[in-house]
């Protein structure tokens, strides 16, 4: 650099390393060629998977684009990390532990008319999941909570946040286990840990008495720290009796509803709707659904649990 005083005692002398650079002499082909053997082995030590096994192809590819050295290296990045992008969310995926596959994409707002679906798409951003925000999804079977959990939830992972989707019964059923083995603080703190915990089907099956202290410890751990997403087929006015007790579940409602975002789905079943379709079930007089006569019926719709 123009100006600048030299530093007096020498590399050599020093020991010090001043140049990332590799020790080739200018021209010596033999030391290149060696590079060049080791490359994979380089590429590897580097962790740079993605470029070590594609190298061919995207080297010809920027060959045949007339890149020069600093655009073909920008490319053989971009591959790389793009690579990694795809493991790190498949993954995240699977720590999710999302029990299928369902996308926004493939949820049919016209089916379920009392769902906005600016609401959902406001949702899909993520910003209540940054926001440390809860989402209650209140409806009866079959009209897509866990559809919309999981499709909310693979957004939040996509976004890079840290997810656990799991049921009222396994999470209860574990925090109840740990209370008797003395391992409570151990699975509060693995509960309490990922940023978005989503908690499906609260208040289909009759809770254990003391989770409902359980229950309201994780959500008093999680208060404005991490989001909840939850989704229960009981309307919340209806959660005492979930819960078996009124005041604790006044103090866990007083939490979760505290920021939160409610969506109450009304409607049909969408998996009875898809069978009332293929004739399986006929809608009668009162609205009510009732299985008719269906020997030629293609299969109903793959169902979740
Ligand atoms: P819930 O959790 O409310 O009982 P699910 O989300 O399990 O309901 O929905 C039952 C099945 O119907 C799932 O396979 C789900 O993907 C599908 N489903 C529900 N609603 C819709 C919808 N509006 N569009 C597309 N598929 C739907
Ligand atoms: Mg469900």
């Amino acid at each position: 650099m123009a100006g600048r005083k030299q530093p007096q005692t020498t590399a050599a002398a020093t020991g010090a390393i001043t140049s990332s650079q590799p020790q080739v002499a200018a021209g010596d082909a033999n030391d290149i060629a060696r590079m060049v053997e080791d490359l994979d082995a380089m590429l590897s030590r580097l962790r740079l998977g993605a470029i070590r096994d594609q190298l061919d192809g995207l080297l010809e590819e920027a060959a045949q684009r007339n890149w020069n050295l600093r655009e073909a290296l920008a490319w053989l990045c971009a591959a790389e990390v793009a690579s990694k992008e795809q493991r790190r969310l498949a993954m995240a995926m699977t720590i999710a532990h999302f029990p299928c596959v369902r996308t926004l994409e493939g949820f049919e707002f016209e089916a379920q008319p009392s769902i906005d679906p600016g609401k959902i798409r406001d949702l899909a951003t993520c910003r209540w999941v940054a926001n440390g925000d809860n989402v209650v999804l209140l409806g009866p079977p079959g009209v897509g909570k866990t559809h919309l959990e999981v499709a909310l939830g693979r957004e939040a992972v996509t976004r890079g946040y840290s997810v656990q989707f799991t049921t009222a019964m396994e999470l209860l059923g574990s925090l109840v286990k740990g209370q008797q083995q003395g391992t409570l603080e151990v699975r509060l703190a693995q509960y309490a840990k990922p940023r978005l915990l989503i908690i499906d089907e609260l208040g289909y099956l009759p809770l254990e008495p003391e989770a409902g202290h359980l229950f309201f410890q994780l959500i008093s751990r999680r208060y404005e720290q991490g989001s909840v997403l939850i989704s229960s087929n009981r309307p919340v006015e209806e959660w005492d009796e979930v819960f078996g007790d009124q005041v604790v579940a006044a103090a866990i409602l007083d939490r979760l509803l505290h920021h939160s975002h409610v969506v109450t789905i009304r409607g049909d079943s969408y998996r009875l709707r898809e069978k009332r379709r293929s004739g399986l079930f006929r809608l009668q007089a009162g609205g009510s659904s009732s299985a008719g006569s269906s020997g030629s019926s293609p299969p109903p719709p793959a169902e979740l649990a």
